[in-house]
């Protein structure tokens, strides 16, 4: 099977909301009146973000979910993405998996695959994704980085921590029961885009990031940004992993112990979370829960914005801690 014969079977659609898809030199978007398009490009390397023995369902799953999550952070409803692939070589079992994970989350999400490229070469994806945001009376709806302010609410989405336990357990690093295993390899491996969320915080929300490097090292970007500090209740955080809430569940019958220490380093530090954290003036948490509940999303408020510059860590008792959470640092 040929570049030509590879991009018709496995990723040459009928088009449906775009100008024009697959098959020419340019994809054509037609944007709406007052709209504003929004456009995030995510890479997975091979040995980076992902172990050569992944199942490749999954990692077409993941590959559109970091993106689509790029989108949901900024409110945008997602419209269209392409695919930059390079393969070391034709293995149609793969594409098929592959293309078959990456389209079931693009349809869920009405999506879709206007163009790319295909080349021989290491294992590599990128993905670009475009999305749409209102902009209403010449304001742009999009959620971003800058606008939190002192005294706002700083809310958690989802669950923290299960990606970074499962990734560490598939290194080898700690050991956990199978079952525990296959909970947060779902976590790691087949992330959920908060993109409903993202939408209905539009008009909610002062700001907004998703968490792929860190809670804390992302929240760092938001503070910068807007030019604030936060206090973040670690153990609220903590409690935010799955895992550990199933074990507490039925204590002891797992055999994993991991110490106070460790859950709050995977729940602060972990990445590959894929939730999104934002903040939201105090005036609105019944907005904010609507919000939640309408996109069918936990929501967990875990600290506060304030003027003062620098992060402050409080454990359950009020006690500072020290942050000593290093975020993922592709070159750090
Ligand atoms: P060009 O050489 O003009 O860049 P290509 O021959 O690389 O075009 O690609 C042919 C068409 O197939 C283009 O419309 C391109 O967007 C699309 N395409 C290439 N690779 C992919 C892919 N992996 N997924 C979706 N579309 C692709
Ligand atoms: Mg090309």
């Amino acid at each position: 099977m040929g570049e030509f014969d590879l991009i018709a079977h496995y990723f040459k659609r009928p088009v449906r909301r775009a100008a024009l898809g697959v098959g020419d030199d340019c994809a054509l978007l037609q944007p709406k009146a007052d709209t504003q398009l929004a456009i995030s490009s995510d890479m997975l390397v091979l040995g980076r973000h992902f172990l050569a023995d992944v199942d490749p369902r999954t990692l077409g799953h993941k590959a559109l979910a970091v993106n689509l999550s790029d989108l949901a952070a900024c409110g945008a409803k997602p419209l269209a993405f392409t695919l930059a692939l390079s393969l070391p070589h034709v293995d149609e079992a793969w594409l098929a998996a592959f293309s078959q994970g990456l389209l079931a989350l693009a349809d869920a999400h009405g999506c879709e695959l206007i163009g790319g490229d295909t080349t021989a070469g290491p294992l590599n994806i990128c993905i670009t994704v475009f999305g749409e945001v209102p902009v209403t009376r010449g304001q742009s709806q999009a959620l971003l980085r800058s606008g939190a302010q002192a005294g706002d609410d700083l809310y958690v989405s989802g669950t923290l921590g299960d990606a970074r336990l499962a990734l560490d357990a598939l290194l080898g690093k700690l050991k956990l029961p199978d079952d525990l295993l296959a909970r947060a390899r779902t976590r790691l491996e087949t992330p959920t885009p908060r993109v409903a969320l993202g939408l209905a915080l539009r008009g909610v929300a002062s700001s907004a990031i998703d968490i792929s490097d860190g809670l804390l090292g992302d929240l760092g970007h938001v503070l910068q940004s807007s030019g604030v500090g936060a206090t973040v209740m670690a153990d609220i955080a903590t409690e935010l992993i799955a895992a550990r809430a199933y074990l507490t569940g039925a204590t002891g019958q797992f055999g994993i112990n991991l110490s106070n220490e460790q859950w709050r380093t995977l729940a602060l530090a972990g990445g590959d979370d894929y939730e999104l954290l934002f903040t939201a003036p105090p005036a609105l948490q019944g907005a904010v829960a609507a919000a939640a509940q309408a996109s069918q999303t936990p929501v967990t408020r875990i600290g506060q914005i304030h003027a003062t510059p620098g992060l402050q860590l409080l454990d359950r008792h009020g006690q500072t801690l020290e942050n000593h959470y290093a975020s993922f640092d592709h070159f750090a």
